[in-house]
């Protein structure tokens, strides 16, 4: 049966040359199957010409090549496609192409849905489904440059949907992936964590993998972070503060972290809370990336106007801040992470939009 076969899609160079030793094959077997997958994007054990018969049907018996299913593709007019991918499980997540002038950069998931609730987020509000397997993330990355005859990614954010950091050790594995020179050769500065604040994972992260770091931070005060990043009262910016400085040290001056700031009309951008955000990241080597909100079904939150847009970039850049401004894309593909999904659902079932999503992502309690 296959299910009992382990997917190898999902095994690191270590992983595999582990793998290989288990069932008393060389290490470098590792390195010949990494690249057939994750360089030449074969997926069939039979094509793999550098291996005899003997092990090709080993293989065969022993495990899988398996990536998820694109499900539907959606295209905007100026390029951004956004991708559907069904799990084995039935689950839907995420995955966005963005063209730029000298990057392609795919935004990936970590999880199907999302516990932590941010009140501005349309993952938030379809509740936590699944944790993405190592396979299922790396497999993004897999079918975007495999199976389609799209340029290849040069960089990978994980903006998609989920907490990456609260589903650590697959997102580990993958990210070891993407940088494995035999496999998609992304240098550190090509692949970005984006995390809520979970600060015993980021405190954990460097030791693991070198990635850039980016943070949603959306609120320069725990009053304002409680009630629109809940998990903000598990670990308060004080403590997020501590561990974005603890790696910043661990590389020893040489890095900056992103800060991602959600703008929401009347919530978080007034030029008070614009002056407070320059203070609190004053020590902090950092560049901030403002996002005008996107607005989606369900949510009464508004996207910040241009002229507060522009008051709340312009304190920070005064006081020295690199701030730069997310040009809106895709909005004609619905954007934002966990919309495509949750519009479908809607479509599909045309009820209560909570109840349907769901439902079509395969909550358990409602599809059995
Ligand atoms: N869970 C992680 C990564 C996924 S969310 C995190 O929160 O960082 C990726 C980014 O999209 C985050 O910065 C998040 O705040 C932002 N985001 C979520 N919903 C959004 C919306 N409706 N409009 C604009 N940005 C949004
Ligand atoms: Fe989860 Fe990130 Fe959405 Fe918050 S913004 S609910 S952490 S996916």
């Amino acid at each position: 049966m296959s299910e009992k076969k382990v997917n190898l899609l999902g095994f690191s160079l270590q992983s595999l040359e582990d793998f290989f030793a288990k069932i008393g094959e060389p290490r470098f077997r590792a390195k010949q199957l990494i690249k057939w997958v994750h360089q030449k994007g074969i997926l069939d054990f039979e094509e793999m010409s550098d291996f005899n018969k003997h092990l090709r049907s080993r293989l065969k018996s022993l495990a899988i090549l398996l990536p998820p299913k694109i499900e539907e593709i959606h295209t905007s007019p100026e390029g951004t496609i956004k991708y559907l991918v069904k799990l084995e499980s039935g689950s839907m997540v995420e995955m966005v192409r963005i063209p730029e002038k000298k990057r392609m950069t795919l935004c990936i998931s970590s999880q199907a849905g999302c516990a932590l609730q941010c009140t501005f987020c349309a993952t938030g509000a379809q509740g936590f489904e699944k944790n993405l397997t190592a396979d299922e993330i790396i497999g993004q990355l897999w079918l975007a440059n495999f199976s389609s005859n799209q340029p290849l990614i040069t960089n990978v954010v994980f903006m998609g949907m989920g907490e990456p950091l609260l589903n650590f050790i697959p997102v580990i594995e993958s990210a070891k992936i993407m940088k494995e020179q035999l496999a998609y050769g992304l240098s550190r500065k090509r692949i970005t964590i984006s995390t809520s604040g979970i600060t015993p994972q980021i405190d954990q992260l460097f030791n693991e993998v070198d990635v850039s770091l980016a943070i949603s931070l959306h609120a320069p005060t725990n009053e304002l972070r409680d009630e629109i990043v809940p998990i903000n009262k598990k670990y308060p910016i004080s403590i997020l503060m501590k561990s974005c400085n603890r790696y910043l040290d661990f590389y020893e001056g040489k890095r900056s972290i992103t800060i991602e700031y959600v703008l929401i009309d009347g919530v978080n951008d007034s030029e008070e809370l614009a002056k407070k955000l320059a203070k609190l990241l004053s020590n902090i080597s950092c560049k901030i990336n403002l996002i005008p909100f996107n607005p989606f079904d369900g949510s009464n939150y508004k996207r910040s106007n241009n002229k507060n847009i522009e008051v709340f970039k312009k304190v920070l850049m005064n006081k020295g801040f690199i701030t730069t401004l997310r040009v809106t894309r895709g909005d004609a593909v619905d954007g934002a992470c966990g919309q495509l999904v949750g519009k479908l659902a809607k479509s599909v079932k045309g009820k209560k939009l909570i109840v349907n999503i769901r439902f079509l992502v395969g909550f358990k309690s409602l599809s059995s």
